[in-house]
């Protein structure tokens, strides 16, 4: 199942594998014992919870890589350039080498456009100058244009023969583009540390707001330690 995330993009979660017991029985690979259960023990003593908890609390990281999700992204290249930046994954994407990206380019809306670069504003803004809505509608309309002008180019050159390697040279950085990335939870969670962050870039921040959703649903006792902040104190 595709989740939409911004105009043309997507999350789709390709597999899941591993649990949270999972990475209880590898932590207990020493004494061979496995999963017990989670709830209190018949003698009143805690559950597994207990052990995850200690685990995620004192960065114990590696039964956490017992676990792990294959996602498929469709985000606008500078998007997808930030999320590349973990290097914890293993990345395959659709190449415009061999077949021309689809015409999906990614238009802010007017309200994002309102909301400015997060903490970055100030800087950002350099001139001092403030957005203002008739700005904002303008900007849109420029950009969109420009999106044409450079699809225009784009099918020229791909009609003239030149190769697809070099006719993409003109596509702009909020194409979309679409790729697969696998990794563990351990990364998947480091991921979400940054990517859920408010300094982090409002456009990716959506797509992680997608990724914690699948965290959630497929890992619940790991995500509830993490959305707690158990380790990170
Ligand atoms: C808000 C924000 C702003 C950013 N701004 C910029 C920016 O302006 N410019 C820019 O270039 N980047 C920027 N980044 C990207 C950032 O610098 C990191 O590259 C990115 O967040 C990935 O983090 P990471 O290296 O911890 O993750 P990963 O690459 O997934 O690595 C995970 C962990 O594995 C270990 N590891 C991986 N590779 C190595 C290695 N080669 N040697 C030793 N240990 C390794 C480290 O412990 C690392 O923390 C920004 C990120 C955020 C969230």
């Amino acid at each position: 199942m595709t989740i939409p995330v911004l105009d043309f993009g997507y999350v789709e979660l390709v597999e899941a594998w591993g649990s949270d017991e999972r990475i209880i029985e590898a932590a207990r690979m020493s004494t061979q014992k496995g999963f017990e259960g989670w709830g209190p023990k018949e003698d009143g003593s805690p559950g597994d919870e207990k052990l995850l908890r200690y685990l995620w609390k004192n960065g114990h990281a590696t039964p956490f890589e017992m676990a792990g999700m294959i996602i498929e992204v469709q985000a606008p290249i500078f998007v997808v350039r930030e999320w590349q930046r973990h290097r914890a994954q293993g990345f395959s994407e659709m190449s415009a080498r061999y077949a021309p990206l689809p015409d999906d380019n990614y238009i802010p809306t007017i309200a994002r456009l309102m909301l400015g670069g997060g903490h970055l504003t100030k800087q950002a803004a350099g001139t001092g100058a403030e957005l203002t809505e008739s700005l904002a509608v303008r900007f849109r309309t420029q950009l969109d244009l420009q999106y044409q002008k450079a699809e225009e180019l784009y099918q020229n050159a791909l009609s003239a023969g030149v190769p697809k390697e070099l006719a993409r040279a003109c596509l702009p950085v909020g194409r979309y583009t679409r790729m697969r990335s696998t990794s563990n939870l351990r990364m998947w969670l480091d991921f979400l540390r940054q990517r859920l962050d408010k300094h982090a870039q409002w456009e990716i921040r959506q797509y992680a707001e997608v990724v914690s959703g699948l965290v959630r649903e497929h890992f619940p006792r790991t995500w509830e330690l993490f959305a707690e902040g158990v380790g990170n104190d």
